[in-house]
């Protein structure tokens, strides 16, 4: 089976339990407006320009056009890799003492990991029969079928609620929050350990509103507030796109 990916992280630690591998993978159906990882939105491979990197030597230049491989200071660089789930899954293992020592696993985020849910499926079950803990950090946009096949793979579930109101949900992230809030449902029956998690973008997802809707949603259940990523418009400007919340 195979992926595609942008990023693997090792020794993260707000990924889920303890110290553990994330992988990122490449690809996801809502455009957040205040997305901090906007290489991980296509599902294409895409090029990336760190401009300060750059020392104008030319090396790039072939037929007129610029390759990443032929850059030496890394200014240019192409995101999005195709990986296997065997090659992702003996990655882990390799590292399988040390996240065990450390109380950690592996985790899938991207992007939207649910959006290559066959590929995510296979590697969630692999991992299990390795005995790894596993986790996903998802927005919960995926089919209803698909999303009870992968959560039940999972260890952890870490889910995405933004906003309650869904016309504002739709302005603000390109999709409608039906089939969020009826997988987050699901996630609550379900028995499994999960957080939702509300990223804090100023005057959209925090306001008094938002958050008391939320809150009366959430119930009982375990609920993360997390601080706006004011660096998220850097990595708009290396992919040669407009940050809309500048
Ligand atoms: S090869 Fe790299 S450093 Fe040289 S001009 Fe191209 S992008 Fe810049």
């Amino acid at each position: 089976m195979r992926g595609m990916i942008f990023d693997v992280q090792e020794m993260t630690v707000h990924d889920g339990p303890g110290c553990r591998i994330t992988f990122f993978l490449k690809g996801c159906p809502l455009t957040c407006r205040w997305c901090h990882n906007p290489e991980g939105q296509h599902f294409e491979q895409e090029i990336m320009f760190v401009k300060n990197r750059c020392t104008h030597c030319g090396s790039c230049v072939q037929n007129g056009k610029r390759n990443p491989e032929l850059c030496p200071t890394g200014a240019l660089k192409t995101c999005g890799q195709q990986i296997t789930s065997e090659e992702l899954v003996q990655r882990a293992v390799k590292m399988k003492s040390t996240l065990e020592m450390l109380e950690g696993g592996v985790t899938f985020s991207g992007g939207e990991p649910c959006a290559q849910p066959e590929f995510l499926l296979d590697c969630l079950t692999q991992l299990k029969k390795e005995g790894i803990h596993t986790a996903i950090e998802t927005s919960g946009y995926c089919d209803e079928i698909w999303f009870r096949k992968i959560i039940e793979q999972c260890d952890y579930v870490m889910m995405d609620l933004k906003l309650m109101d869904d016309h504002q949900h739709y302005q603000m992230t390109g999709v409608s929050n039906k089939i969020i809030l009826k997988n987050a449902e699901i996630l609550k029956n379900s028995g499994l350990s999960f957080c939702f998690r509300t990223p804090l973008i100023p005057g959209i997802t925090d306001t008094e509103k938002n958050l008391s809707e939320l809150a009366l949603w959430i119930g009982q259940s375990p609920w993360e507030k997390i601080p706006y990523n004011e660096l998220a418009s850097v990595k708009y400007e290396q992919l040669n796109r407009t940050y809309s919340l500048k």
